[in-house]
């Protein structure tokens, strides 16, 4: 049935994309431009101009939000972290919704439950003995 090559090539090939996502980090870049609180600095000044840019690296720990001041350069490493995390939660998502349209297909192949099987669910008995699924697509 092509139906079935065409969905475990598709996931096939996230496998693969997977396998190529390197490190990944979560959480948001800031660039900011900052006041240091000096009176009479420029930044003080009408307009003001401001310190920077900072590169700031912000993410949620247990519920807070912790900051880490980096560098350009370590801004410019986070930054392709940041996008392979994406990446990744794209693939993941892309999987996710095939897997679930394979396995309906497969869990369909099998018999459905009779009604005495359904019964014993309800009871909270359940079947000793499981069908197995078959290996191949
Ligand atoms: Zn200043």
């Amino acid at each position: 049935m092509p139906m079935k090559t065409d969905l475990q090539q598709n996931y096939q090939e996230l496998q693969r994309a997977l396998s190529q996502v390197g490190y990944f980090r979560r959480g948001t870049l800031l660039k900011r431009f900052m006041p240091c609180g000096k009176p009479g600095c420029a930044c003080q000044a009408s307009p003001p101009r401001l310190h920077g840019p900072y590169y700031q690296w912000t993410r949620k720990v247990d519920g807070k939000t912790v900051t880490v001041r980096l560098t350009l350069e370590q801004a410019q490493l986070l930054a392709a972290w940041i996008d392979n995390g994406r990446q990744l939660d794209r693939i993941v998502a892309q999987m996710e919704r095939l897997s679930l349209r394979a396995t309906d297909r497969l869990l369909k192949e099998l018999p459905s439950p009779t009604r005495k099987a359904s019964a014993a669910r309800a009871q909270g008995k359940r079947a000793p003995k499981s069908q197995k699924l078959p290996d191949k697509l």
